[in-house]
């Protein structure tokens, strides 16, 4: 009787895992890979408002699937592997918890790549440029606006070559630097550059590392960004589709050759963008 009892009790552990790892594959949902630049998706349950969450005190996007809210978190590429990190959720004034995601071990390699001599040892006056635009990006990544979010589906915005991956660290002229915070698609000079998804443009730039790059707010704090432009065709305010044309690629910045640097942000966070695609 015992063991009839086990096995039912093991029976619907099973099917319930299987019932949350079918949500967790909706097709409006990204990849969950809790690993450092990596994404975890936290079932928050059935509520009628947006549950706020937050990690390290930044906002964290939800998502309502099939009358049941998720909690679509970055991690940042400098997470620990094995820590766990807490998540707090506030329903309203009187339901509160929280949720410990742990770090998983992450798979990144290393790359090496050789750069004009001004992008690695910068000089005075690039340093101060670089630091100044450095708070302006910081901010524009932290933006949060309360824009219900249906789909945290991106489409590639540029055909071309994967030429770099996201999480790779990254040497250059023998330097090591910050790890790569993106996806490298490598396209001739001029190739036309789409929005990954519908939003609204809140910042093009020409920047020091980045050259020229637009950022696109899909709400939530789940942004995209596309880098190292030769040509911006949109302004701050616009409203953009999937099938919008942003820009062309270029190699403005710190590059080896004509690429798109492709970004993901959620949470002010840099995440993987194979997650979303
Ligand atoms: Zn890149």
């Amino acid at each position: 009787m015992v063991r009839i009892k086990r096995c039912i009790q093991c029976v619907v552990i099973a099917v319930a895992l299987c019932l949350i790892s079918s949500v967790l594959e909706a097709n409006e949902l990204p990849t969950h890979k809790p690993i450092a630049g990596g994404v975890s998706i936290l079932e928050l349950g059935l509520y009628s408002d947006a549950p706020n969450v937050s990690y390290q005190g930044d906002r964290v996007a939800t998502i309502k699937v099939s009358d049941d809210w998720f909690a679509v978190v970055g991690i940042p590429l400098s997470a620990e592997v094995g820590v766990d990190v807490p998540i707090k959720v506030k329903v309203d004034d009187w339901i509160s918890f929280s949720y410990l995601v742990r770090v998983l071990e992450n798979d990144y390699g290393e790359e090496k790549l050789e750069v004009a001599s001004k992008h690695v040892a910068l000089s005075q006056t690039n340093l101060e440029r670089h630091q100044s635009e450095k708070t302006h990006i910081d901010a524009v990544r932290g933006t949060f606006t309360q824009k219900k979010i249906d789909s945290f589906k991106l489409r590639m915005p540029v055909e071309g070559r994967l030429s770099s991956t996201f999480g790779f660290r990254r040497i250059y002229n023998g330097e090591p630097r910050s790890p790569h915070s993106g996806m490298d698609i490598a396209a001739p000079t001029g190739t036309v550059v789409l929005a990954a998804s519908s939003g609204l443009i809140i910042d093009v730039g020409d920047y020091f590392f980045s050259g020229k790059m637009v950022t696109i707010d899909h709400g939530s704090g789940f942004l995209t960004l596309y880098a190292h432009l030769s040509e911006i065709d949109v302004s701050v305010g616009d409203v953009v589709s999937h099938e919008s044309q942003i820009g062309r690629v270029g190699a403005s910045g710190r590059v080896t050759g004509p690429h798109l640097h492709f970004g993901v942000i959620l949470n002010g966070v840099s995440v993987n963008p194979n997650l979303f695609l």
